[in-house]
C-alpha cells in the first residue's frame, strides 16, 4: 500500500465511523424522544391511559381503563400494551388482573383486543351467550376473593347466535345446547313484547338479567356487591363498529361504596 492508498483507506474508515456515530446518535435521540412521548402526561391523556395500579385498586378506574382502551381500539390507535417477552416472564410468578369479563365465546369478541389490554390484565369467562353455571360462578368468586379483582363486566354483543337461537327456539336442540337456550329464554320472551328490534333488545335484556343475577348470587358476590366492595356492570359490544356501550341500566342505583367514584357513563 503506497502512502496515498493508506491515506484513502484511513479517510474512508473515518468517514464510515463518523457516519455510524451520527446515525447511532440520531437513532438514540429518536428512541429517547419516543420514550419521552410515552412517559408524558399529554401522551397518557391523548391515549386515555389509566394507571394500572389505580385500576386494580378501584373498580371505577378499572372501568375507565376499559372504556379508554376500547376508544383507542375503535379509533385504530391501539397500543397493544403488556405483550412483550419480559412482561410475560415477570407474570409467570403471579397475576393481578384489574377486571373480570364474562363474555360470549363468539370468535369476534376477544376482550383483550377490543379493550386494548395485555397479558395479566383481564380475567375471563367465555361461554355462548355468556350463559353462566356453577363453574362460571366459582371462577368469578375466585377472581374476586383470590385475585382481588373488583370489577365484573358482563359483555354481550350484537348479532349473538345464542340469543338468536333463544328467540327462534328450534325444536329439540341437540346435546346440551338446550341449556343455553333455556338460560336466555326469559330475555327472548320479554324482548318480543318490546318495540324495536327483537334481537337487539333480547341481547341487552340478557346482559341486564345476567348482571342482576350475579348481584344476587349468594354467598360471595351478593354480599360484596351490596357492601360496595365489588362493581358488577353490563355492556354490549357492537360487531360492526367495535364499540363497547356500557348499559345505563347497570350503572345506575349502585350501592354506597368506599371507592372514590368518578363519571362512569363513558361521556
Ligand atoms: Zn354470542
Amino acid at each position: 500500500m503506497n502512502p496515498l492508498q493508506k491515506l484513502t483507506f484511513l479517510l474512508t474508515g473515518l468517514l464510515f465511523l463518523s457516519a455510524g456515530l451520527v446515525f447511532g446518535q440520531k437513532k438514540n435521540s429518536t428512541h429517547a424522544h419516543k420514550l419521552a412521548l410515552v412517559d408524558s402526561a399529554q401522551w397518557r391523556k391523548d391515549n386515555y391511559i389509566v394507571n394500572r395500579d389505580s385500576a386494580f385498586a378501584n373498580p371505577y378506574f378499572a372501568l375507565q381503563k376499559l372504556t379508554g382502551g376500547n376508544r383507542r381500539f375503535t379509533e385504530s390507535r391501539s397500543i397493544y400494551p403488556r405483550q412483550n417477552p419480559a412482561l410475560i416472564k415477570k407474570l409467570a410468578s403471579g397475576q393481578a388482573p384489574f377486571a373480570t369479563i364474562v363474555g360470549c365465546s363468539d370468535s369476534r369478541v376477544s376482550a383483550e383486543i377490543l379493550f386494548d389490554q395485555g397479558f395479566g390484565d383481564l380475567f375471563i369467562v367465555r361461554t355462548a351467550g355468556q350463559v353462566m353455571a356453577e363453574a362460571s360462578y366459582g371462577t368469578l368468586e375466585y377472581g374476586f376473593l383470590a385475585l382481588k379483582t373488583k370489577l365484573i363486566v358482563v359483555l354481550g354483543h350484537t348479532n349473538c347466535g345464542a340469543v338468536d337461537a333463544a328467540i327462534k327456539r328450534p325444536e329439540n336442540p341437540p346435546g346440551h345446547i338446550v341449556s343455553l337456550i333455556n338460560a336466555i329464554k326469559p330475555a327472548a320472551i320479554a324482548a318480543k313484547k318490546m318495540p324495536g328490534n327483537v334481537l337487539d333488545n333480547a341481547i341487552r335484556l340478557n346482559v341486564i338479567n345476567q348482571v342482576n343475577h350475579l348481584r344476587q348470587l349468594e354467598p360471595v358476590l351478593s354480599k360484596n356487591y351490596e357492601e360496595g366492595k365489588l362493581l358488577i356492570v353490563g355492556a354490549v359490544y357492537d360487531l360492526g363498529t367495535g364499540k363497547v356501550t356500557f348499559l345505563k341500566e347497570t350503572l345506575e342505583h349502585l350501592p354506597a361504596t368506599a371507592f372514590a367514584r368518578h363519571d362512569i357513563t363513558g361521556k
